[in-house]
């Protein structure tokens, strides 16, 4: 059987990045994948401005304080100054106004006899400095934080909100992204009613479905759900038929991978396609399939909640981020303190758990029975404790690693 290690770089050996981009406004590509490097031909900040609501005047007249100097204009912010200040001048000047010709230095408001402001007050004829400022002081020259042909973003890199502000600071409206990875998701089990139906005896509600379209959408992808395909091989086939026509990029089912007598997913897939696998090392999660169904790369998660749930943290979060095109980053993994025994039968183990810091030290201890069906133990917990393969048990107070997961 192979090992998590081996089963995930067989996957990603199956995966490119989608070479198609969009070009999408800025307010919509919070989350999508930045398709190219980008480049500014700009300065920026544009022009040499104040940091500070004060006086603009030259360094070498306030040497020696306090000093009087004449006041020869007001510049707010927004407006370009029209004078150049002359040895004995200032210019009351805002914070993000434009430094004016002659000037090197500005003295904030509160060093100067007019630290009071109130709104709407005229600029004085006189100010006094009362202390001295040095050239350059308090002034953001002009391409301080970006100068042309600094690399601004790099390809590969998921925009988040900082990202999008920084593109109209440069004022860039659209930017190309890569086009995200379309996923179908399916369930397969007679057993499995849509969560708007009251339950029968026999029956469960698909919580599968919901929990693996979010998963793939919070790793950027479109999704469409297609449903329940009930134990059979022909309505499984037609399910998996109409993820084909929809020209999906990655199928998603859970369930029917295993050893069962109604396990028809493995034998859909061994029809119309290719099973590379469809067992792997660890716990929970044993039943996991991987392969292709007519040439459309196929996940067959298990069917139990959190191990379809981890299924697709470890094997299929990894395979979407390739397909995005994301440079992925090394996981973050803690260091943490068990705080219980744990019992593993060898099987690299991902257990639900709680980490918590206490004096500084991360904490972890298990949220309740690690059955792969309480989907209510994963919904308490905050990471997923790596037992690694081989290990049987930890002491409280051995030393684990914690995979943080929100
Ligand atoms: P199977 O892989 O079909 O043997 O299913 C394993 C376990 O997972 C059974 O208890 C199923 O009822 C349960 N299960 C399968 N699919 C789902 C689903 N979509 N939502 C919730 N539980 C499921
Ligand atoms: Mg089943």
């Amino acid at each position: 059987m192979r090992s998590v290690r081996e089963a995930r770089e067989q996957i990603l050996s199956h995966f490119q990045p989608i070479p198609d981009w969009l070009l999408l406004p800025i307010e919509q590509a919070d989350g999508y994948v930045l398709a190219r490097d980008l480049h500014t031909d700009a300065f920026y900040p544009p022009f040499n401005n104040s940091s500070v609501d004060g006086y603009a005047l030259r360094a070498e007249d306030c040497r020696q304080t306090p000093v009087t100097l004449q006041v020869v204009e007001d510049i707010p912010a927004g407006v370009a100054p029209q004078k150049s200040i002359l040895p004995g001048q200032a210019a009351r000047i805002m914070t993000g106004a434009m430094l004016p010709e002659g000037a090197d230095a500005i003295v904030m408001v509160e060093n100067t006899n007019h630290g009071i402001r109130a709104t709407g007050e005229a600029a004085p004829h006189q100010v006094q400095v009362l202390q001295a400022v040095k050239p350059g002081e308090n002034i953001r020259p002009r391409g301080m934080d970006l100068a042309p042909g600094s690399r601004v973003l790099q390809a590969g890199h998921r925009l988040r909100p900082q990202e999008i502000g920084l593109l109209a600071m440069l004022g860039l409206p659209q930017v190309e992204v890569t086009r995200p990875p379309h996923v179908a998701v399916l369930s397969s089990g007679d057993e499995l009613l849509p969560p708007d139906q009251p339950l029968q005896p026999g029956k469960i509600h698909d919580s599968n479905s919901y929990s693996l379209a979010g998963l793939a959408r919070r790793a950027g992808c479109k999704v469409t759900q297609l449903g329940v395909a009930p134990d059979n091989l022909a309505d499984i086939t037609a399910l998996l038929n109409s993820a084909v026509r929809l020209g999906v990029d990655v199928i998603l089912s859970s369930a029917g991978v295993s050893v069962g007598a109604f396990d028809y997913v493995k034998a859909a897939i061994e029809q119309n396609g290719q099973l590379e696998f469809w067992k792997v090392n660890m716990r929970p999660g044993k039943p996991l399939a991987f392969g292709a169904y007519q040439n459309i790369p196929f996940f067959g998660l298990p069917g139990n909640p959190v191990s379809a749930f981890i299924g697709f943290m470890v094997f299929v979060q990894p395979a979407l981020e390739r397909l995005s095109g994301l440079q992925t980053e090394e996981l973050p993994r803690v260091s943490a303190i068990l705080e219980e025994a744990v019992e593993s039968d060898g099987r690299e183990s991902y257990l639900r758990a709680i980490l918590q810091t206490r004096d500084g030290i991360p904490h972890a201890r298990l949220t309740g029975h690690q059955g792969s069906g309480n989907l209510f133990s994963l919904v308490q917990a905050n990471a997923l404790l790596i037992i690694p393969s081989g290990v049987k048990s930890l002491a409280p107070g051995a030393r684990v690693e914690a995979w943080p997961i929100g």
